[in-house]
Parts: structure tokens; sequence; C-alpha cells
């Protein structure tokens, strides 16, 4: 309630001409927010290298680089077509312990873009793990997926493609996959396994922390 009143009495105080910024946006929309839940409009292909569309990818780029993340769907930062953006860089491997990227097998998987895509199970098996989205802030939760799945999709050129993924990779792929939908992996999780990734934290700061909507 507390928490609550602070950012309300924040929004009364930037006023609302602080949320006139038009997406795509430059942030990550948060959970609750009604763009998450509409399913995704197809991109027509004598649309693809418009500059409506190109500027699109490269926000897309942007904001997944900013975030340091692995996936990000177009509704994420506020526009409603099926596009989403992944990848896996060395790098950011490098910051996981190397018993997680093995267990999770964590692969290198080079920055993609994948337009009006489909989806194709190949390993039925599932694998529980826990998982995050830019767009539930501060929380992982574990998450049943298929095991190995096969992207059908049009690229930033618009030429056709078709790409395996297993393991983590799958599971990004899965998880965009279902943004397009409108749907969060809060929708498939096991409850009980929701975590605030920063419990331990406000302990420690005897609650004095918030969670970052922004990356630093
Ligand atoms: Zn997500």
């Amino acid at each position: 309630m507390g928490v609550t009143r602070k950012i309300l009495n924040w929004y009364a105080r930037i006023g609302p001409s602080h949320g006139k910024k038009l997406p795509p946006y430059e942030h990550v929309v948060q959970i609750g927010d009604p763009m998450l839940r509409k399913a995704s409009e197809p991109v027509a292909v004598d649309k693809i290298k418009s500059e409506e569309i190109q500027k699109l990818i490269k926000k897309l780029k942007y904001v997944l680089d900013k975030y340091g993340s692995v996936g990000m769907s177009a509704p994420q930062i506020g526009v409603n077509k099926r596009i989403f953006v992944m990848r896996q860089t060395a790098l950011q491997i490098a910051s996981i312990p190397k018993e997680s990227v093995k267990t999770r097998g964590i692969t290198v998987v080079p920055f993609s873009v994948f337009i009006n895509p489909t989806l194709k199970v190949i390993d039925y098996s599932k694998v529980t793990l826990s998982e995050g989205c830019e767009s539930v802030q501060g929380y992982t939760a574990e998450v049943a997926r298929y095991k190995e799945v096969e992207i059908t999709a049009l690229n930033a050129e618009g030429d056709s493609t078709s790409t395996k993924y297993k393991d983590w990779a799958a599971r990004i792929a899965q998880h965009e996959m279902e943004h397009l939908d409108g749907k969060l992996y809060t929708d498939i999780m096991d409850r009980k396994s929701l975590q605030c990734i920063f419990w331990e934290e406000v302990n420690l700061a005897k609650g004095k922390l918030a969670i970052p909507f922004y990356p630093d």
C-alpha cells in the first residue's frame, strides 16, 4: 500500500504528459500492460523493408542490448506486431556459473530476427527450469518447455529461414513465441516456484530496496 501510494504521488507530480512517448518504446512494458495480452498482428511481407519495420527491428535490438537480454518481442516495447529477436553471446555465457551453463544447455545464438514466425516441436520431451522475463521484472519461476523446436520465419531482409533450437535456446524461442500470442510464462509456470530474485537482498537491506525497471 505504502509503495503504491508513493508511485501514485510520483505520477501525479510528473503528470500525464510523461507517458506521451509513443511506441516503439526504449523500455520494456510490464505485466498488467494490456499490450502484453494482445495477439500480435502479422507483418505484411511487402512492409518488411519499410522504414517503420526496419526501425522497429533496430529498436528491438537496442532494447535487447540495453537490458542485456537474450530475447525481446515487439509487444514488449509496445508494438503488436509478430516480430521477435533473440541472441546469446559468449560474453553473456561467461557471466553465468559454468554449472548452470551445462545443466541448462546454454549455447551461443547469433543475433536473429524472426518475422511472422511459426514453431514446430521437434522433441516433445519437456525440461523444467527457472526462467524470467523482462516484462515480469524482478521475478523468476520454473517453467516446463519442449527440448527442441524449429522456428520458421522471415528475417529482416524478408528471406525465409528455418532454424532448430535445443535446450536453452529452444526455451527462449518458445518464450518469445508466446509473447506474440499475448501469453506470459506466469500463465504456465509452476506457481509455487515463483520467486522475487532479490528476496535475500530485501532482508540484507532491511526492506529498503526497489526492483529496478530500467537498467543502469
Ligand atoms: Zn518475456
